[in-house]
């Protein structure tokens, strides 16, 4: 899967992506992620992407002409039988989530705008943007941390990001449920042992007291998930 990041800042996005699992995947090709710095389409001498709003206020909007004019750029370096979506990150989005994840990670490219100051001109959203993605009901100053986000959970879903598949599907908010508590050496910490059933060597028993864990940590922190559980949604 290809992500093509648009940003006015590049680097800040690179030196996330570059790190462990991410960086791993990118350098062994199951994804990959270039980044497209907006402000190279800026067509001025001052090389200015922002401008006033109309109608007044506070702040800088990023302007409509870079951002079209670098998704433009972006498409030029995709393929045209290649499946894409462009994704804008934003406070008004719909809230991403693990099912919003998984449908992402069908697309062979997945073009996200990042945006900054006081967010930027509709008629960019109106020309560009095929969806607007939110990680949460509060606002950051830039998109970037955000694309980062997006990028981290979709590659994960890619066949070879992870070792092992299960290492996903069996996690919190994948299965619908919590995941279960784990435990790794010393056997004991500061007074505090593993719980006897994972030293048994009983398979069944293991996978007995970790589902009811998940169900009994899922109903204590977040009850939310477990009616849509029990009403066999996700
Ligand atoms: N004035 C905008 C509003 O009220 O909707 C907020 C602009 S915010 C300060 C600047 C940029 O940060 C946005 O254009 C967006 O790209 C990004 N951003 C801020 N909060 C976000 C969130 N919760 N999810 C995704 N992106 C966010």
């Amino acid at each position: 899967m290809n992500f093509h990041i648009m940003t006015l800042f590049p680097d800040m996005v690179e030196t996330v992506l570059s790190e462990s699992v991410i960086g791993r995947a990118r350098q062994a090709g199951f994804i990959s992620v270039k980044e497209y710095d907006i402000r190279d389409h800026a067509n001025n001498k001052h090389n200015k992407v922002d401008d006033s709003p109309y109608g007044g206020g506070k702040g800088m909007l990023m302007a409509a002409p870079p951002i079209c004019e670098c998704h433009a750029e972006v498409l030029s370096n995709i393929p045209d039988d290649h499946s894409r979506l462009t994704v804008y990150m934003s406070p008004k989005g719909r809230i991403l989530d693990q099912t919003t994840a998984e449908r992402l990670s069908a697309y062979d490219d997945l073009i996200i705008l990042c945006g900054h100051y006081e967010g930027i001109d509709e008629r960019a959203i109106e020309e560009v943007v095929d969806e607007q993605i939110s990680v949460g009901d509060y606002v950051l100053t830039g998109g970037e941390l955000p694309a980062c986000i997006l990028v981290d959970c979709v590659s994960r879903l890619i066949p070879g990001v992870l070792a092992d598949s299960v290492c996903y599907e069996d996690e919190s908010i994948a299965s619908g449920l919590l995941e279960y508590p784990q435990y790794t050496r010393p056997y004991e910490y500061r007074g505090r042992t593993v719980p006897d059933v994972l030293l048994s060597g009983h398979h069944e028993n293991v996978a007995k007291w970790r589902a009811e864990q998940s169900y009994l940590l899922t109903e204590k922190y977040r009850p939310d998930l477990l009616e849509k559980y029990k009403n066999g949604e996700k």
